[in-house]
């Protein structure tokens, strides 16, 4: 194979930058010429391509977002999109695509291996919800992005003696909240995956104040049921502790990628087109332990995600 392609698709993660850097530099470097397409899949039947050399990606290591933009596309969910978006790789001689995204756009990669392209799909997201991954690309940096404000919030809720919910980002998926909420000293953490008991909550709040505790941090994860205004609200009547909202919102996507994103990214990025050179069927890399994985990309999207009840069992312990 010596014709690829590069995407990036659905929300933005921080590191995207530094894996599509890892992917061009790569097949640079191996001799393959390689296309970056605008805006994902959106792009890609639109025929936004462009070939990509080294300079293509210069000086992007450190930014967050994607240089190559990135879209929701309805079109592609039908099979007359997919098949448009086909007929584009064809034309331009593309026979391996890497594809950055989450699990919808990994998803969307499935659909055009099935169709004879072949397909390298890397986690990027920072939700952490892809079960066959240890971690995804992007989710270090937003957590740190969490624990920065949640030091900034500690500050001004120690300040007035208040109770803060904090809310995050997931979907449904608890892990940002899981490990800012331990990482930053949280008192209690909420999950989507986990049904909290609200006025043991309460009970614990008030036990907390009354030994000397200034302030409390609640992390609310955005699936949760309960709003962020709802439970402020409860914990506020059931203590009579001021509580007020913070919901960070997209600062989260946003930012330079931390460290380890970035060698994750350096790393899947290298590795999705090492095996395309190999003209290997299509799979997803990922991280198992601190090893690069891959597997089965259809296989991949079947697993089921577990939850590490360990760490918010291990935050609830050092929140007393
Ligand atoms: P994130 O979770 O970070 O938002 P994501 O990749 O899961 O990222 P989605 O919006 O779910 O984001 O998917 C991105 C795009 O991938 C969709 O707009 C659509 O074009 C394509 N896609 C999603 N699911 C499928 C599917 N089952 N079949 C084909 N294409 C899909």
């Amino acid at each position: 194979m010596n014709t690829i392609g590069v995407l990036t698709s659905g929300g933005d993660a921080p590191g995207m930058n530094a894996a599509i850097r890892a992917a061009v530099r790569t097949a640079i470097y191996k001799n393959m010429k390689i296309y970056g397409i605008e805006r994902g899949y959106d792009g890609l039947i639109k025929g936004d391509i462009k070939e990509m050399n080294v300079s293509s990606v210069s000086d992007i290591i450190q930014r967050g977002g994607t240089i190559l933009r990135t879209a929701r596309s309805e079109e592609f969910l039908t099979t007359e999109g997919i098949n448009k978006a086909v007929d584009v790789l064809i034309k331009y001689g593309i026979e391996g695509l890497v594809v950055l995204g989450g699990d919808g756009s990994l998803r969307g990669g499935a659909e055009l291996a099935k169709r004879g392209i072949k397909v390298m799909g890397i986690p990027c997201t920072i939700d952490n919800d892809l079960a066959y991954s240890d971690f995804t690309i992007g989710f270090d940096t937003a957590v740190n992005t969490v624990l920065s404000a949640m030091g900034n919030i500690r500050d001004t809720s120690t300040s007035h003696d208040r109770c803060t919910v904090v809310e995050v980002m997931g979907r449904n998926c608890g892990d940002i909240a899981l490990y800012a909420g331990l990482a930053g000293g949280a008192e209690f953490i909420l999950v989507p995956e986990v049904e909290t008991d609200l006025n043991l909550l309460c009970r614990k709040l008030v036990e907390g104040i009354r030994r000397g505790k200034m302030h409390s941090i609640i992390v609310r994860a955005e699936g949760v049921k309960i709003s962020s205004v709802e439970l402020a609200d409860f914990v506020q009547r059931s203590t009579g502790f001021e509580t007020k909202v913070v919901v960070l919102g997209y600062t989260q996507r946003g930012g330079s990628p931390s460290a380890r994103d970035r060698v994750l990214a350096s790393k899947m990025g290298n590795r999705a087109v090492e095996l395309l050179l190999k003209d290997s069927e299509s799979r997803a890399i990922g991280l198992k332990g601190s090893d690069i994985i891959d597997m089965d990309l259809t296989e991949a999207l079947g697993m089921e995600r577990k939850w590490d009840q360990e760490i918010l069992d291990l935050a609830d312990i050092l929140s007393i």
